[in-house]
């Protein structure tokens, strides 16, 4: 629970007194391990391609020395000397190039699987998330860690392994060759490249700054692009074009500014190392010649060295790009890792069930209090007591604000309350099982009905995956959507666009309704599913309503009288409290009594009821 909590909490930005998140080390073993066989294969091809590395620029010494002496003193043959050498020289780069595509082959493909195991595990686990885990989260930053987040981990760990194992060994390696070939030289160079290293990491890390900058203000620009791109018709509709292409151009000029800041640094720092490279090759050149003259060192052993601290800078230079890509690494690591190992407090499914032919189907609100967790200080309902008899309507009408969404929340178990209890047949929602709740118990209309962007078929099917076409033909007919369907040239199988784009707001809500006919539901909750339509859309989706309603018990929530005429029962609620109940013209129990003079509610609040 006290995880839920953190996590309900406004978004946690990092800074003083906000706890950062560690890199999870047990969940990415677990991730590894199925590849620890591969891995170690990598792992042995890479070091013995960095070994063959460190062989080369000894054999390229011995070749110098042969080519001196050869012009020293014009005996034997250059060719037959050479040729051992020679053959020796390729077939290390042979094998060297041979062991550079085996493990590079082999960390892309455990990088790949687990970046894919990684997206599954993450995407599955966002799915289970509480509702109140999504209000407090924006579902591009949801899909950044599933996208970008993976990719970056994945990228920085097969760098790791690659470019650190091979860097280090060649940097060892080298290293030992260097001391054996001249220990004077080496010591000067053991003082030379520290320096120089030092300078160079205190260059790359304000470099990492501004890259970071320019990064985030690419990101600025880009949201405002995609703002106004997904948002288009409301732009249009305001004749808004010219003033996002400003703000859009504001933006981007704003990171072409970081991002040739960053150039012009990147540019520096690139002439400023090939200038101390050089300098260490001529520092290294200009040393060993005289130790070479004074026949301490053989011509040979000076370009052995030369080439053999190349490597080494070279390496080091690779190490300390390495570092920070593996600092990024980690912190996406942490971020996709973070959200893979939260528990939601409502679990999707668990609980028990009631049986079909014992379930009536009564839902009863017990002073139900509730705050939505991203708004703890603003109660929404209070004491809130209301009982939906089974097969019978209720109407809910209130002001806009008042709840009425949140009482169908709460049914649903999107949310449980904070105090007080929700009973199906007498029983605890928080005791059943969820998933049986909301797909086979309740049927849910909401007043912007979402679609998916597949066929009208998959669209009703989503109610209930197994259904046979006859069943979405019937839902459909239920539904008032039969005719409007069949009258497309691709009947079913039109495609109704990006969450429904395609259809009018009256098809939309008919599609929806199909799609929770065809589960059968017990329980039927109409969440203003008529207050943004037409006259014309409304009688249609009213005629299936009231075709729907029978036989269920049925909640609607409504703010126009027109919506709930045929209810039995009309419920006010007010500062989130039941503040009034009638009878209503549908009953028949008793007469129409209208709003104002009804009996009072169970939930008894001496408060009037104003604003209806
Ligand atoms: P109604 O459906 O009666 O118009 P709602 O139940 O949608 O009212 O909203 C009741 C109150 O709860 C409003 O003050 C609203 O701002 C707030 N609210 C609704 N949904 C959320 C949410 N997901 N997170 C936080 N507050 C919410
Ligand atoms: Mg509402």
């Amino acid at each position: 629970v006290a995880l839920c909590e953190a996590e309900a909490a406004p978004p946690a930005r990092s800074g003083p007194g906000v706890v950062e998140p560690r890199f999870n080390w047990k969940l990415f073993w677990q991730f590894l391990r199925p590849h620890l066989l591969v891995l170690g294969a990598a792992i042995v091809l890479a070091l013995g391609a960095a070994l063959v590395n460190v062989q080369i620029p000894l054999l390229l010494g011995q070749l110098v020395e042969i080519v001196a002496k050869y012009t020293r003193d014009h005996v034997g043959s250059f060719l037959t000397e050479s040729r051992n050498l020679s053959t020796h020289l390729l077939i290390l780069y042979g094998l060297q190039g041979l062991l550079t595509f085996g493990y590079l082959a082999l960390l892309s493909r455990i990088g790949e699987h687990m970046a894919a195991d990684m997206r599954r595990a993450l995407f599955s686990n966002l799915l289970r998330q509480d509702i109140a885990f999504f209000d407090a989260k924006k579902t591009g930053q949801l899909v950044s860690r599933l996208t970008t987040d993976v990719q970056e981990f994945k990228s920085s760990f097969k760098l790791a392994i690659s470019q650190g194992l091979r860097s280090c060994t060649q940097v060892a390696g080298c290293l030992v060759s260097l001391s054996m070939l001249s220990t004077r030289l080496t010591l000067l160079l053991m003082v030379a490249t520290p320096a120089l290293m030092g300078a160079g990491t205190l260059m790359g890390s304000a470099l990492r700054k501004l890259s970071r900058q320019c990064q985030e203000q690419v990101a600025r620009a880009t949201g405002v692009a995609d703002e106004a791109l997904g948002n288009v018709r409301t732009v249009r509709a305001f004749a808004m074009e010219q003033r996002e292409e400003e703000r859009y151009a504001a933006e981007l000029g704003g990171s072409r500014c970081k991002a040739e800041e960053l150039g012009r640094g990147i540019a520096l720092f690139q002439g400023l190392s090939s200038i101390a490279f050089n300098c260490m090759v001529l520092g290294t050149l200009f040393i060993g010649g005289s130790l070479v003259a004074g026949q301490q060192l053989t011509g040979g052993d000076l370009m052995s060295f030369l080439v053999a601290s190349q490597t080494v800078q070279r390496s080091m230079a690779n190490l300390s790009v390495l570092f920070g890509q593996v600092v990024r690494g980690l912190s996406a690591g942490t971020r996709v890792f973070e959200y893979m190992t939260l528990s939601p407090c409502i679990p999707l499914s668990g609980g028990h069930c009631i049986p079909k032919e014992h379930l009536r189907g009564a839902i009863t609100f017990h002073n139900v209090s509730f705050s939505y967790p991203c708004r703890p200080g603003l109660q929404v309902l209070r004491d809130f007591t209301l009982t939906l008899p089974p097969g019978k309507i209720v109407a809910l009408v209130g002001q806009s604000g008042g709840g009425k969404t949140t009482v169908a929340s709460l049914l649903e178990r999107f949310y449980d309350p904070t105090a007080g209890m929700v009973t199906l047949d007498g029983q605890d929602l928080r005791a059943l099982d969820p998933s049986w709740l909301r797909g086979q118990v309740i049927g849910f209309i909401s007043q912007e009905p979402v679609l998916f962007g597949t066929t009208v078929m998959e669209n009703i099917r989503f109610g209930k995956p197994g259904a046979s076409d006859e069943e979405v033909y019937a839902a459909a007919r239920e539904a008032n959507a039969h005719e409007f369907i069949t009258s497309f040239p691709e009947g079913y199988n039109t495609v109704v666009g990006e969450r429904g784009a395609t259809l009018s707001g009256g098809q939309k809500q008919r599609l929806a309704l199909a799609r929770a006919l065809i589960k059968q539901p017990s329980v039927l909750i109409l969440d203003e599913a008529t207050s943004a339509l037409d006259s014309e859309s409304e009688r249609l989706v009213q005629e299936a309503l009231d075709r729907a309603s029978a036989g269920r018990t049925v909640l609607v929530i409504a703010h126009r009288l027109s919506t709930v005429r045929g209810a039995h029962q009309i419920v006010v609620m007010a500062h989130g409290r039941v503040c009034e109940v009638s009878w209503g013209p549908g009953s028949r129990s008793g007469g129409w009594h209208g709003f104002g003079h009804g009996h009072r509610g169970t939930g008894g609040s001496a408060e009037p009821c104003e604003g209806l």
